[in-house]
């Protein structure tokens, strides 16, 4: 089941959850976007009292913290994400963390064709159809010499937030990635929510923005919407099963947030940012204006 995000936080709206749960229901899926946190407190209370298993995938999240306990933490399963887009990259690769013994020999025997590779284990011998989600040294070796330097990564991207927020800071109908509280999110995305009433889809200012040589990208589809994911509704109409969803995602345009962006690129991209908003806010007024006056 696809369910619904909470609309100051972007990740999954723990009312929504609640009313999603069925008998059928074996996991609930968490996923942190753009480096937000949810609101977890609410979300493992229903896990907990459901008895149903959280797995948190905190690919966008890593570095984020709720109550001080980062991203990652909070099911029985956190996983990771290290390609190329990533706040951590080691190329491509990710990770999987739990504290639950069985599920870890599990992960590990599959990600070996379902050879358990524990001392003492029958060589070459496959227990069951496994996979081969195997990960260089050398990627490893890339992937720690970042995580010593996990929070300057942080502060790169939350000081281009900041930049961002005060930049665009009393241009009317915008808005920024907002921390749920109690959560340190990373903005590993600084993502911008545009009132409709600049009558502006997200594919209309990511292709502005290109012309003017700035590289944005539209907010995510919501998976219902796509084709691969359409079995999943059960025939249902999801633009009123996820209306929040539905209601985002044509509006909202995901900045350029890269590392080593400095403070005068961000006021270049919110400059542009307003003069494709105002444009197309007075072509707006001008034509309701002529519609008055033939009247
Ligand atoms: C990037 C990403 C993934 C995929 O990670 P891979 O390393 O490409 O498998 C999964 N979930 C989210 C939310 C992501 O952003």
């Amino acid at each position: 089941m696809l369910v619904d995000i909470d609309r100051h936080s972007w990740c999954l709206s723990p009312e929504a959850l609640e009313a999603s749960i069925t008998k059928r229901t074996k996991a609930i899926i968490v996923v942190g976007l753009l480096g937000n946190m949810p609101d977890v407190n609410a979300l493992t209370a229903i896990a907990a009292r459901h008895r149903i298993p959280m797995i948190e995938d905190a690919a966008e999240s890593l570095g984020a913290l709720y109550l001080g306990k980062p991203a990652g933490a909070f099911g029985a399963v956190g996983v990771y994400s290290f390609n190329g887009t990533k706040l951590l990259v080691t190329g491509e690769g990710g990770m999987l963390v739990t504290d639950d013994k069985r599920l870890y020999e599990r992960a590990k025997r599959l990600a070996h064709h379902g050879i358990n590779k524990a001392p003492g284990a029958r060589y070459y011998w496959s227990h069951e159809l496994g996979y081969k989600y195997q990960y260089t040294n050398v990627q490893a070796a890339l992937g720690l010499a970042q995580l010593d330097r996990l929070e300057e990564l942080v502060e790169q991207r939350r000081r281009i937030f900041h930049w961002y927020a005060q930049r665009l800071h009393g241009v009317e109908g915008l808005s920024l990635n907002q921390e749920t509280p109690g959560s340190r999110s990373t903005f590993w995305i600084t993502a911008v929510m545009v009132s409709r009433a600049y009558g502006l889809r997200k594919e209309a200012i990511v292709r502005a923005l290109e012309q003017r040589g700035i590289g944005g990208r539209p907010f995510f589809y919501p998976l219902s919407s796509m084709p691969p994911f359409k079995p999943f509704c059960r025939g249902r109409d999801m633009r009123t099963v996820n209306p929040v969803s539905y209601a985002l995602s044509p509006y909202g345009v995901c900045l350029p947030s890269a590392a080593t962006l400095g403070e005068s690129e961000v006021a270049m991209v919110c400059d542009a940012l307003v003069e494709i908003l105002r444009r197309s806010h007075k072509r707006r007024l001008s034509r309701r204006t002529l519609v008055t006056a033939r009247c």
